[in-house]
């Protein structure tokens, strides 16, 4: 009998194990997982869940009944530690030992962590699991003075929980700007000047030499210069690193990410990656890259399951992605290359805007805060194969859901 094993019961895992019902395969499917529990949703952990008025509860991916439902297996707390290739068969923490017909590596990744001394002192936290945020969420009501190590996405959301609640707080980012490696200027300027309006201090180009503190407890964080920023809470959001340790010591070819082709499959016939964790060839950066987000879990999870039931698909979605800091939504469609040409399009004095990326020819990046309908319009436009330019976008005034539908019609 087929067995597919899926490593990860996170949103790439738990997607798969579904489409794979969906798409008609009936064999066997066992989801194994490093957590205990419930496999949950991770978004809502640097926001609703941390919020002064948010609901501090997980929110499931599926309730148990869907596991039961589907007759999918799911292994709890027992990741896979080694891979035998030649037998085709995992090992798992606790030494069972599972045949495969096909192995899937969904095995999300880590945060990293940053290298100085006193980075393990108590009140120093990172935000990637449910436990993190648990134990983030009951310090919190106590902390007066937080430091964010960090000005990308999961540190700006923090750092807006952290001022909603009166806190002080201070992002040092490595950086010259927030969000830097991600948005435009435009939008970190925009996000800087919104957060700093509400009490946020930002210190830009600024590393981190060493976490002070006394009896065990965080009491400042040191900067590269030697300034200190007083602290009882701080949260480091630096990025994350792949878990690709099984895939690598199995000998498949890992470089900050499990290497696969255009199908989501490495370098072995019967072994494949999606998520967080998969190194991919990207159409629309140009070059194999990593992606860390819901829309790449789940649509490369959708895609593996058409290839793994018999209609090889290649994986060519058009990226997006959302962040909420505070009430404030901004929402990403495409990739920008570069610094290209750029149209702002609605007035962010009035909070409501998008910015239009180009490269020397085409759209490329639509960067929307609070503006959804641009955004689905520039979802709808970004994902036709015609490329749209800045001078066709200026023939309709760079009304995006009149491009989008002209673009559909062509
Ligand atoms: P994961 O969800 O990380 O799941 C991987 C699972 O594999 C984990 O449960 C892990 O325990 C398990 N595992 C690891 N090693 C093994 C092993 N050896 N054996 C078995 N199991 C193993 N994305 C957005 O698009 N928008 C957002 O607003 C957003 N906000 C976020 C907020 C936070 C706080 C975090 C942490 C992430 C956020 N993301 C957001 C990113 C998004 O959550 C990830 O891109 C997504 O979870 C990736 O799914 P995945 O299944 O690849 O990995």
């Amino acid at each position: 009998m087929n067995h597919v094993i899926i490593a990860g019961a996170g949103h790439a895992g738990i997607q798969l194990a579904d489409s794979l019902r969906t798409e008609g395969y009936s064999d066997r499917i066992t989801l194994v997982d490093a957590e205990t529990g419930l496999p949950y949703q991770r978004p809502p952990l640097s926001k609703d869940f941390l919020a002064a008025d948010g609901t501090p509860e997980l929110v499931p991916l599926k309730a148990r009944k869907f596991f039961a439902d589907k007759d999918i297996e799911l292994v709890e707390a027992n990741p896979i530690v080694s891979v035998d290739r030649h037998e085709r068969a995992v090992t798992l923490a606790n030494g069972d030992r599972l045949p495969y017909s096909a192995l899937v590596f969904a095995t999300g990744a880590r945060t990293r962590r940053l290298v100085a001394p006193g980075a393990d002192l108590g009140g120093v936290h990172h935000l990637r699991s449910a436990d993190d945020a648990t134990r983030l969420r009951s310090e919190l009501a106590a902390a007066r003075t937080v430091v964010v190590v960090g000005a990308g996405f999961i540190g700006l959301e923090f750092a807006a929980a952290a001022v909603d609640r009166g806190l002080d707080v201070t992002v040092v980012e490595l950086g010259p700007r927030a969000m830097g490696r991600a948005v435009s200027a435009q939008i970190s300027e925009y996000f800087q000047r919104l957060h700093a309006a509400r009490g946020v201090r930002f210190v830009f180009d600024q590393t981190v030499s060493a976490f002070e503190g006394d009896a065990e407890r965080v009491r400042a964080v040191v900067g590269g210069d030697g300034r200190r920023y007083p602290a009882d809470l701080v949260v480091v959001g630096i990025g994350v690193e792949p878990n690709e340790t099984a895939a690598t010591d199995a000998g498949l070819r890992t470089d900050n990410g499990i290497v696969v082709n255009e199908y989501l499959r490495t370098d072995d016939d019967a072994i494949w990656a999606i998520g967080d964790c998969a190194r991919f060839p990207c159409r629309h950066a140009g070059a194999p890259i990593r992606r860390e987000s819901i829309q790449n879990a789940v649509d490369q999870a959708r895609t593996l399951a058409a290839t793994l039931t018999g209609r090889p698909t290649e994986y060519h979605h058009s990226p997006w992605f959302w962040s909420y800091q505070g009430k404030t939504k901004l929402q990403i469609a495409g990739v920008a290359r570069g610094d290209g040409p750029i149209t702002v399009v609605g007035d962010p004095g009035e909070g409501k805007f998008s910015v239009l990326r180009f490269d020397e020819t085409r759209l490329v990046c639509v960067e929307s805060v609070n503006h959804p309908a641009a955004h689905m319009a520039a979802r709808s436009i970004l994902s036709t194969a015609s490329p749209i330019s800045q001078e066709e976008l200026a023939i309709v005034a760079f009304d995006l859901k009149l491009a989008a539908r002209l673009s559909r019609t062509a």
